[in-house]
Protein backbone atom coordinates (compact mmCIF):
# COMPACT_ATOMS: atom_id res chain seq x y z
CA UNK A 1 0.00 0.00 0.00
CA UNK A 2 1.39 3.31 -0.88
CA UNK A 3 1.42 5.80 1.91
CA UNK A 4 0.70 8.96 -0.77
CA UNK A 5 -2.49 9.43 -2.73
CA UNK A 6 -3.24 7.78 -6.29
CA UNK A 7 -2.49 11.03 -8.39
CA UNK A 8 0.72 11.73 -6.48
CA UNK A 9 1.35 8.01 -6.59
CA UNK A 10 0.97 8.22 -10.40
CA UNK A 11 3.12 11.61 -10.45
CA UNK A 12 5.97 9.39 -8.77
CA UNK A 13 5.40 6.47 -11.55
CA UNK A 14 5.54 8.83 -14.32
CA UNK A 15 9.45 10.76 -12.91
CA UNK A 16 10.51 7.00 -12.57
CA UNK A 17 9.89 5.71 -15.61
CA UNK A 18 12.97 8.49 -16.78
CA UNK A 19 16.16 7.29 -17.09
CA UNK A 20 18.63 7.38 -14.38
CA UNK A 21 15.52 8.81 -12.18
CA UNK A 22 15.33 6.58 -8.61
CA UNK A 23 12.58 6.34 -6.39
CA UNK A 24 13.65 9.16 -4.05
CA UNK A 25 14.49 11.38 -7.36
CA UNK A 26 10.80 10.39 -8.37
CA UNK A 27 9.12 11.23 -5.33
CA UNK A 28 11.31 15.04 -5.18
CA UNK A 29 10.65 16.13 -8.49
CA UNK A 30 6.73 14.94 -7.98
CA UNK A 31 6.76 17.46 -4.93
CA UNK A 32 8.53 20.02 -6.46
CA UNK A 33 5.93 19.68 -8.87
CA UNK A 34 3.33 20.08 -6.55
CA UNK A 35 4.41 23.02 -5.19
CA UNK A 36 4.94 25.09 -8.45
CA UNK A 37 2.17 27.75 -9.85
CA UNK A 38 -0.27 27.18 -12.80
CA UNK A 39 1.42 28.85 -15.09
CA UNK A 40 5.11 26.92 -14.00
CA UNK A 41 3.19 23.58 -14.60
CA UNK A 42 1.73 24.73 -17.82
CA UNK A 43 5.02 25.66 -18.73
CA UNK A 44 6.42 22.61 -18.40
CA UNK A 45 3.70 20.24 -19.97
CA UNK A 46 3.50 22.34 -23.16
CA UNK A 47 7.29 22.27 -23.70
CA UNK A 48 6.73 18.24 -23.64
CA UNK A 49 3.99 18.06 -25.20
CA UNK A 50 4.89 20.57 -28.20
CA UNK A 51 8.83 18.69 -28.50
CA UNK A 52 6.97 15.81 -29.32
CA UNK A 53 4.69 17.54 -31.80
CA UNK A 54 6.66 19.40 -33.60
CA UNK A 55 10.02 18.06 -33.74
CA UNK A 56 10.67 15.76 -36.53
CA UNK A 57 13.75 13.91 -38.27
CA UNK A 58 16.04 15.87 -40.97
CA UNK A 59 15.14 13.75 -44.11
CA UNK A 60 18.98 14.25 -44.46
CA UNK A 61 21.12 13.60 -41.68
CA UNK A 62 18.58 11.91 -38.89
CA UNK A 63 19.03 14.93 -36.28
CA UNK A 64 16.24 15.60 -34.65
CA UNK A 65 14.92 19.11 -35.39
CA UNK A 66 11.86 21.69 -35.66
CA UNK A 67 12.63 21.87 -39.77
CA UNK A 68 13.22 19.36 -42.38
CA UNK A 69 16.19 19.42 -43.67
CA UNK A 70 17.74 20.48 -40.30
CA UNK A 71 19.41 24.15 -39.90
CA UNK A 72 22.97 22.71 -40.09
CA UNK A 73 21.97 20.65 -43.54
CA UNK A 74 20.19 23.50 -44.72
CA UNK A 75 23.22 26.09 -43.91
CA UNK A 76 24.57 26.91 -47.13
CA UNK A 77 28.00 27.43 -45.40
CA UNK A 78 28.27 24.16 -43.82
CA UNK A 79 30.71 22.06 -46.22
CA UNK A 80 28.42 19.14 -47.41
CA UNK A 81 31.66 17.08 -49.00
CA UNK A 82 32.14 16.61 -45.32
CA UNK A 83 30.36 13.90 -42.86
CA UNK A 84 30.54 13.52 -39.04
CA UNK A 85 29.06 10.24 -38.26
CA UNK A 86 27.82 9.91 -34.91
CA UNK A 87 25.60 7.54 -32.87
CA UNK A 88 23.56 10.04 -31.21
CA UNK A 89 21.66 13.63 -31.65
CA UNK A 90 23.24 14.52 -28.77
CA UNK A 91 26.28 14.19 -30.17
CA UNK A 92 25.97 16.64 -32.45
CA UNK A 93 25.56 19.17 -29.76
CA UNK A 94 28.52 17.88 -28.69
CA UNK A 95 30.71 18.48 -31.90
CA UNK A 96 29.05 21.87 -32.31
CA UNK A 97 30.32 23.22 -28.93
CA UNK A 98 33.86 23.16 -30.35
CA UNK A 99 32.61 25.27 -33.71
CA UNK A 100 35.52 23.56 -34.79
CA UNK A 101 33.37 21.29 -37.24
CA UNK A 102 32.51 22.91 -40.30
CA UNK A 103 30.71 20.05 -42.45
CA UNK A 104 27.70 18.23 -42.37
CA UNK A 105 26.54 15.30 -40.14
CA UNK A 106 24.83 11.49 -39.78
CA UNK A 107 23.18 10.49 -36.87
CA UNK A 108 23.18 6.62 -37.01
CA UNK A 109 20.74 6.29 -33.93
CA UNK A 110 22.98 3.86 -32.38
CA UNK A 111 25.76 1.76 -32.93
CA UNK A 112 26.07 -2.16 -33.87
CA UNK A 113 25.35 -4.39 -30.98
CA UNK A 114 24.84 -7.85 -31.16
CA UNK A 115 24.53 -8.38 -27.67
CA UNK A 116 21.46 -6.35 -28.00
CA UNK A 117 20.25 -7.29 -31.08
CA UNK A 118 21.15 -4.65 -32.77
CA UNK A 119 22.23 -5.25 -36.26
CA UNK A 120 23.37 -2.88 -39.21
CA UNK A 121 20.27 -3.00 -40.24
CA UNK A 122 18.61 -1.13 -37.43
CA UNK A 123 19.95 2.03 -37.20
CA UNK A 124 20.88 4.61 -40.39
CA UNK A 125 23.84 2.79 -42.24
CA UNK A 126 22.01 2.26 -45.71
CA UNK A 127 21.00 6.33 -45.41
CA UNK A 128 24.27 6.97 -44.81
CA UNK A 129 25.47 4.71 -47.97
CA UNK A 130 22.75 6.29 -50.02
CA UNK A 131 24.07 9.77 -49.23
CA UNK A 132 27.66 8.87 -50.82
CA UNK A 133 26.23 7.43 -54.18
CA UNK A 134 26.43 11.26 -56.06
CA UNK A 135 30.22 11.34 -55.67
CA UNK A 136 30.18 14.90 -53.59
CA UNK A 137 30.68 13.87 -50.38
CA UNK A 138 34.86 13.41 -50.38
CA UNK A 139 35.40 12.44 -45.99
CA UNK A 140 33.21 10.50 -43.94
CA UNK A 141 34.34 11.15 -40.53
CA UNK A 142 33.86 8.17 -37.92
CA UNK A 143 32.59 9.85 -34.79
CA UNK A 144 31.08 6.81 -33.23
CA UNK A 145 31.66 6.35 -28.98
CA UNK A 146 35.10 5.24 -28.34
CA UNK A 147 33.31 1.95 -26.95
CA UNK A 148 33.36 -1.61 -28.10
CA UNK A 149 30.23 -1.05 -29.95
CA UNK A 150 31.46 2.42 -31.51
CA UNK A 151 34.58 0.89 -32.63
CA UNK A 152 32.77 -2.36 -34.39
CA UNK A 153 30.67 0.04 -35.91
CA UNK A 154 33.59 2.74 -37.26
CA UNK A 155 35.32 -0.78 -38.57
CA UNK A 156 32.03 -2.04 -40.28
CA UNK A 157 31.08 1.70 -41.99
CA UNK A 158 34.89 1.63 -43.12
CA UNK A 159 34.67 -1.93 -44.78
CA UNK A 160 31.28 -0.45 -46.74
CA UNK A 161 32.43 2.89 -47.29
CA UNK A 162 35.93 2.57 -48.73
CA UNK A 163 35.62 0.68 -51.59
CA UNK A 164 33.10 3.77 -52.63
CA UNK A 165 36.59 6.28 -52.90
CA UNK A 166 35.80 8.50 -49.99
CA UNK A 167 38.53 8.71 -47.37
CA UNK A 168 37.45 7.68 -43.91
CA UNK A 169 38.67 9.14 -40.81
CA UNK A 170 38.44 8.29 -37.09
CA UNK A 171 38.54 11.05 -34.55
CA UNK A 172 41.46 10.69 -32.30
CA UNK A 173 41.86 8.49 -28.96
CA UNK A 174 41.86 10.91 -26.28
CA UNK A 175 38.48 10.83 -25.86
CA UNK A 176 38.60 8.55 -22.75
CA UNK A 177 37.84 4.46 -23.68
CA UNK A 178 34.41 3.98 -22.58
CA UNK A 179 33.43 7.48 -22.65
CA UNK A 180 30.77 9.22 -24.38
CA UNK A 181 31.61 12.03 -27.12
CA UNK A 182 28.48 13.32 -25.33
CA UNK A 183 30.24 14.23 -21.71
CA UNK A 184 33.89 15.29 -23.16
CA UNK A 185 35.17 18.39 -23.07
CA UNK A 186 35.34 20.60 -25.96
CA UNK A 187 38.90 21.05 -26.11
CA UNK A 188 39.39 17.53 -26.15
CA UNK A 189 36.73 16.72 -28.48
CA UNK A 190 38.59 19.49 -30.83
CA UNK A 191 41.97 17.89 -30.81
CA UNK A 192 39.76 13.97 -31.33
CA UNK A 193 38.54 16.18 -34.26
CA UNK A 194 42.35 17.48 -35.25
CA UNK A 195 44.14 14.35 -34.94
CA UNK A 196 41.84 12.23 -36.56
CA UNK A 197 43.45 9.39 -38.72
CA UNK A 198 42.59 8.11 -42.14
CA UNK A 199 41.45 4.46 -41.27
ZN1 LIG B 1 20.11 17.49 -41.24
Amino acid sequence: MSLYSPSIEKLIESFEKLPSIGNKTAARLAFYILNCSEEETNEFVSAIVNAKKNLKYCGKCFNISDTDPCPICSNPKRDQSTICVVEDVRDIVAMEKTHEFKGVYHVLHGSISPMNGVGPDDIKIKELLSRLMDGSVKEVILATNPRVEGEATAMYLSKLIKPLGVKVTRIAHGIPVGGDLEYTDEITLTKALEGRREI
